[in-house]
């Protein structure tokens, strides 16, 4: 070893790379690193075992070279299935460790107690990288027009004594339908964009008769109020525009109306996360079809991602007027969502966008972050879809949903989760990876199931993967510190192309949508759900066909005139109906937030006023002094 890489060795503590060379079997070729000082990772309760075992039956430990000949020709019980699968491997021997990094590895998992007999080292087996995201690539490449600095020249009023009006105009209130748009003095943004192009022209409506919906809104006020008093129009000399456009996370219900509206509006500049904007891509349809995904073609999509300014947890957006600023925070939710303040002078404006409050997901949710927030809020627009619903304690939720598969495993049975992509799949997968990593780590336990998720939320978790540092929580840690569940050979993904696994014992497969709408879940549950040992949890929001007949208790499944089949599988949602995963905040979530929060005023949005009765008589006992819903199209002033 020369003498300038010992020095690195005392200085770093990290494990270092000794030699690299290449072997070759039948034509593949295998990355072979010798590394010493191996990172803790490895230390398992399992590695322990083994190196015991090896030092006390002094079993001798074979030369490497000679090791991997004899494992790559001669060894009988690996398929050669497996042995083309293998990727890396990485040996430490003073540790007398082989680091197999390989896409399959059932049958050394199964063996590994003869390969550590046999051989005298222990294998650790773990899976290939999940790869990096071509999405994330290609937005990086292309150079946006405006930094966070672009707000410091704008003024919300016309000199800095007059006072800053809030406004609140939504501009839809529908199902699946989110844009409400917020006035701050001279200044315009829509808060979500998820509208269809029938709505654009009430953009242009708003901001053409602005001057009169404050009038009237005022007039609104005095006579509610009481007081008499002569308003004049001319109070308003600006002629208003959209300013910017602030996208809270990238479900098709905030986002939808985007790409158009940019067309309407090219140089609006837009507030987002950087997952935000990527997972938005990922999810568009249109974009999907382009043959790669590591440069962005369509003129579009550009036109979006050029207007973008990055927005983060902590951050802040400063205006030219002193003591006003936007900033963000985690939303929980889904990866990449946050929440919006508006802090003009000395009051306080905020919009949760989606949220949960618990941790629900190994992504954080807002409860770790509320503490940021100067209180008291004077105005809480905040999400209600599940407002009125009592989801009890989620991971307890998650608890009962992992024994039940638990139990499916213990007899080799599968299971398959049916969830959005982006958040719930994410979710899912980790949630389970590491309880029956544990499980395997503490208890030796066997029968540890592997975990398939679609191409799709694969991508989703190259984005994570690719923006980790922007995401809080258990996931970012996990990722950052030790062992990546994304790399674990546990967890797999597969290509509608090669479903061959389905026939294979002991599996959790999560697909998406959960309500079976697309062509892969279709398949997959073709073969699962015909199964009476297999488990199906279709989570999340059903809307569609099939998966709507199938939770109301359809016992055959009609995906078209020429295709139905029997579904026979332990369908959860139906078998236990208690058992409710949603990434919304419920009652008791957003009771936790308005005791942090101290709102003066609750506004609900994403949810119908008539369902909401129950819930702001609620919100009232705890004290808030106003409850409010939004009113189609009408004017609010806040202030
Ligand atoms: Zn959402
Ligand atoms: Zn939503």
């Amino acid at each position: 070893m020369s003498k300038a890489k010992r020095t690195k060795k005392k200085i770093k503590k990290e494990e270092i790379t000794v030699k690299t060379e290449e072997y070759e079997f039948k034509e593949h070729k295998i990355k072979i690193k010798q590394k010493e000082k191996m990172r803790g990772l490895y230390k398992t309760k399992e590695y322990f075992k083994y190196f015991k075992l090896i030092n006390s039956k002094k079993i001798p430990q074979k030369p490497f070279n000679e090791l991997l000949n004899h494992f790559f020709l001669h060894n009988k019980q690996i398929p050669e299935k497996e042995k083309f699968a293998i990727k890396t491997i990485n040996y430490y021997f003073n540790e007398k460790v082989i680091v197999i990094k390989s896409l399959i590895g059932d049958k050394m998992y199964e063996n590994l107690d003869e390969l550590v007999k046999h051989y005298g080292w222990y294998f650790y087996i773990t899976g290939v990288p999940v790869g990096d995201s071509d999405v994330s690539i290609a937005v990086d490449k292309i150079e946006r027009r405006y930094t966070s600095d672009y707000f410091k020249d704008i003024n919300l009023s016309e000199n800095d004594s007059d006072k800053i009006r809030i406004t609140l105009y939504p501009l839809v209130l529908k199902p699946n339908h989110n844009c409400i748009i917020l006035g701050l003095g001279k200044f315009n943004i829509l808060l979500d964009c998820g509208i269809t192009e029938h709505y654009y022209r009430f953009i242009e409506d708003y901001l053409e008769n602005l001057p009169q919906y404050i009038l009237e809104a005022e007039e609104d006020q005095i006579i509610s109020n009481n007081e008499e008093n002569e308003k004049e129009l001319d109070n308003i000399s600006f002629r208003p525009k959209l300013d910017a456009i602030f996208i809270s996370h990238s479900h098709f219900d905030h986002i939808s109306g985007l790409k158009e509206l940019i067309k309407l509006y090219p140089d609006v500049p837009i507030l987002s996360s950087r997952i935000t904007l990527d997972l938005y891509l990922l999810r568009d349809s249109e974009f999907l079809k382009q043959e790669n995904h590591d440069v962005i073609e369509d003129e579009s999509y550009i036109n979006v991602i050029k207007n973008v300014i990055y927005v983060e947890n902590g951050e802040k957006i400063e205006f030219k007027n002193k003591n006003c600023y936007l900033s963000f925070f985690h939303a929980g939710h889904m990866p990449g969502a946050l929440m919006l303040l508006a802090k003009i002078k000395n009051y306080r404006f905020l919009y949760t966008g989606d949220y949960t409050y618990w941790d629900i997901t190994p992504f954080a949710g807002t409860r770790s972050f509320l503490k940021q927030i100067s209180r008291p809020i004077d105005f809480l627009l905040i999400d209600a879809v599940c407002a009125n619903e009592d989801l009890g304690d989620q991971s307890q939720q998650f608890h009962s949903l992992i024994l039940f598969m638990e139990q499916k495993a213990e007899y080799g049975d599968s299971s398959l989760i049916g969830a959005d992509p982006s958040s719930l799949a994410i979710s899912f997968l980790l949630t389970f990876w590491r309880y029956f990593r544990k499980l395997q780590l503490k208890k030796g336990y066997q029968k540890r199931p592997n975990i398939y998720v679609d191409q799709m939320v694969r991508k989703n978790i190259q984005v994570i993967n690719h923006r980790y540092e922007y995401i809080y929580g258990p996931i970012s840690r996990l990722i950052r510190d030790k062992a990546n569940p994304f790399n674990s050979i546990k967890m797999r993904w597969f290509d509608l192309k090669d479903l061959d696994f389905l026939r294979k014992k002991n599996n959790i497969i999560i697909s998406h949508p959960p309500d079976l709408s697309y062509g892969i879940i279709r398949n997959i549950i073709n073969i699962i759900g015909r199964n009476p040992h297999n488990l199906v949890f279709l989570s999340g929001a059903i809307h569609e066909q099939p998966g709507l007949d199938l939770i109301e208790g359809a016992e055959e499944i009609e995906f078209s005139e020429t295709w139905k089949m029997p579904f026979r599988a332990l369908l959860l949602n139906n078998f236990a109906p208690q058992l409710k995963i949603k990434l919304h905040g419920d009652k008791l979530q957003l009771t936790e937030m308005i005791k942090n929060l101290e709102p003066k005023e609750v506004c609900f949005f994403h949810q119908s006023s008539k369902k909401l009765v129950d819930v702001a008589d609620y919100v009232k006992e705890l004290g808030v002094e106003k409850v409010s819903v939004p009113q189609k199209r009408k004017l609010l002033i806040l202030n």
